[in-house]
């Protein structure tokens, strides 16, 4: 295959980007489509009977087996690590095709599926946590400004959290066509809010603090590669006069 010109390469970045938007649109559609159903048959459970140890709804293994932790894969016994082998042939088996992270309660062994098996219900301290961080509003002043252009072609202004390097939410709503869209691209176009400048400042002081650093590393290593062309060079002085006298 010959060469490949920079539009070339642009385009299949573009259209690479564009399927992975396509795709992440449709494990989202999936997933909503999933919890409507789990919630019209009734597949959750309570707490009740979470705690009561009623097995999953969605693959009827058990939740809560009492069986401990599982033991780190490399310091596994032979007997432990052929268990394990068998476990992870049959998960393969019944979700190798669902494309969803595994779950597993903290003291079980019993691995469920993402996609197939309903999440468990929260307890009430977790419950009250998560009430905690939703109530906590972020300053305007921390947020940076995103542009969008979703599968569907519109562009939608979002913010995130200035601790974000790139966009974190591959899925948003679209309010032109009232879908939830894949997100093909993201530009960071800058602080939501700085009407002083401030963050601007901030940035390049940062970017300064850096390049500084990056200068002092390098004139160390300059000085010692000096240090040792002196040293190098005095040693062949002194074998030079050895083989004169
Ligand atoms: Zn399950
Ligand atoms: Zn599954
Ligand atoms: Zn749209």
């Amino acid at each position: 295959m010959g060469k490949m010109t920079e539009e070339q390469r642009q385009q299949r970045a573009r259209a690479r980007a564009r399927s992975a938007a396509l795709e992440a649109e449709e494990d989202d559609r999936r997933r909503e489509e999933k919890d409507e159903e789990w919630e019209r048959e009734g597949t959750y459970l309570s707490r009740e009977e979470f705690e009561a140890g009623h097995p999953c709804r969605g693959c009827g293994e058990p939740i809560l087996d009492g069986r401990g932790n599982r033991p780190p894969l490399l310091r596994m016994t032979p007997e432990e690590q052929a268990e394990h082998d068998a476990e992870e042939a049959r998960y393969k088996e019944r979700h190798g095709e669902c494309r969803a992270v595994r779950w597993t309660m903290s003291g079980s062994r019993t691995q469920h599926c993402g996609h197939c098996c309903p999440p468990p219900p929260m307890s009430e301290k977790q419950r009250e946590v998560i009430a905690e961080l939703l109530s906590h509003k972020t300053d305007k002043r921390e947020l940076d400004d995103w542009d969008l252009t979703l599968t569907c072609d519109h562009t939608v202004r979002k913010t995130q959290h200035r601790d974000h390097q790139r966009y974190s939410t591959s899925v948003v709503r679209c309010p032109a066509c009232g879908q939830r869209r894949g997100v093909v691209e993201a530009v960071h176009i800058g602080p939501t809010e700085d009407p002083e400048g401030e963050v601007q400042r901030e940035r390049l002081a940062n970017e300064l603090r850096k390049a500084q650093t990056k200068l002092d590393r390098q004139r160390k290593a300059t000085a010692k590669t000096e240090q040792q062309v002196d040293e190098l060079a005095r040693k062949l002085g002194g074998t030079e006069s050895h083989s004169n006298s």
